[in-house]
């Protein structure tokens, strides 16, 4: 399929931020934007035009009954002004995952691909400069169909918006303070929390905001069924370095499989360290922390890359996990992850992907 570009006019085009360490995630949009429409059963007249406020029909179907996934990567401009990508294909794959768990019609891998790539030339301008930054990349499909009734949609709408991002540690690697919720669950085995649609980001806002009111940054997702082994932490996947093996939840269909928890568990694996798959209770965490067996706990994400966990808060009882500071797991894997996707560092898996 052709893709037809509709560039934005000169008059119109938005103001490109003056500080990019100011940029707060998720405000600034760059000027374009990709949409393409699926009707009669086929995806059709894909498109890149200016950045635009959506015609949806007050019954489009994604409006009632949540039909709508999303992925979320990064453009790193690297010190020679290229552009590349960190494992694209990765996210691809997975929104094509999520749209067939949410009965969407898929979208091709390698069309994926164009599409960014047909924005990001257009939008090249958009990547920030400064060291740590990038742009971030939103790929999104809702069912645009107005109807009432449940059912999938006959109709959706695909596009992917884009926006610069300042380094997510403007201020320095900073441990965060966590918040067991033993109440709330994100999702069940058998329901929709290993695809990233819209609704387990709606389902997590509660727990999210009371462990904010209690002062701590990101919730412990517990299973959904005994509520006793680990999930994710907020939108991270989560990793424990007991002594001197790295453990993290086994993908069994309640978490997002991450491609920042993929590249952590190769990377780990080339270095040599032990990394088990396996599930793991909260009780046996605290009490690794207890005797000083936890070395390490970090989040991983797009986002932050490795987001380490300094405090642990599980039955009204604070833990502080190893010495409260970044373990040095921590450090080598951010440092390391980071160095390949800004190019500083070797990329022996092929995980770089320039555009
Ligand atoms: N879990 C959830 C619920 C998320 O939203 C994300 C962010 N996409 C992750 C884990 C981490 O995934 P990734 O490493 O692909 O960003």
């Amino acid at each position: 399929m052709e893709i037809r570009v509709q560039p934005v006019a000169p008059d119109k085009r938005r103001p490109k931020p003056k500080d990019e360490s100011k940029l707060i995630f998720g405000r600034v949009f760059s000027d374009h934007m990709f949409m393409m429409d699926f009707r009669a059963g086929a995806w059709q007249d894909a498109r890149v035009v200016p950045y635009q406020i959506l015609g949806l029909d007050p019954a489009a179907m994604v409006l009632h009954y949540g039909q709508g996934i999303f992925e979320g990567l990064k453009g790193y401009r690297w010190p020679n002004g290229k552009i590349h990508l960190f494992r694209p294909e990765k996210n691809f794959e997975r929104f094509k995952r999520s749209a067939l768990r949410m009965c969407m019609p898929p979208v091709d891998v390698d069309f994926q691909f164009r599409a960014v790539e047909a924005l990001l030339k257009i939008d090249r301008d958009w990547v920030p400069h400064s060291l740590g930054s990038s742009l971030y990349i939103r790929p999104t499909m809702i069912a645009s169909e107005p109807h009432l009734g449940v059912r999938p949609a006959g109709e959706y709408l695909y596009y992917i918006i884009t926006g610069p991002v300042a380094a997510y540690y403007a201020e320095g690697f900073n441990p965060v303070k966590i918040y067991v919720s033993d109440e709330y669950v994100r999702a069940v085995r058998g329901g929709v929390g290993e695809a990233k649609t819209m609704a387990n980001y709606a389902s997590s806002l509660y727990a999210a905001e009371m462990a904010k009111k209690k002062g701590f940054t990101q919730v412990l997702w517990l299973d959904g069924i005994e509520r006793r082994f680990i999930e994710e932490v907020g939108t991270m996947n989560i990793f424990f370095r007991i002594k001197d093996e790295l453990v993290t939840p086994p993908l069994t269909g309640s978490i997002l499989p991450g491609v920042t928890r993929d590249s952590v568990i190769e990377l780990a694996r080339h270095w040599g360290i032990t990394v088990t798959e396996r599930p793991i209770s909260i009780d046996e965490v605290i009490d690794a922390v207890k005797s000083g067996n936890m070395k390490e706990i970090f989040g991983t994400g797009t986002a932050a890359v490795i987001s380490p966990v300094g405090e642990i808060s599980f039955k009204d009882k604070n833990h502080t996990v190893g010495n409260g500071g970044v373990g040095e797991w921590s450090h080598r894997l951010y440092d390391e992850i980071v160095g390949i996707q800004y190019g500083e560092k070797e990329d022996p898996f092929g995980w770089i992907y320039p555009v």
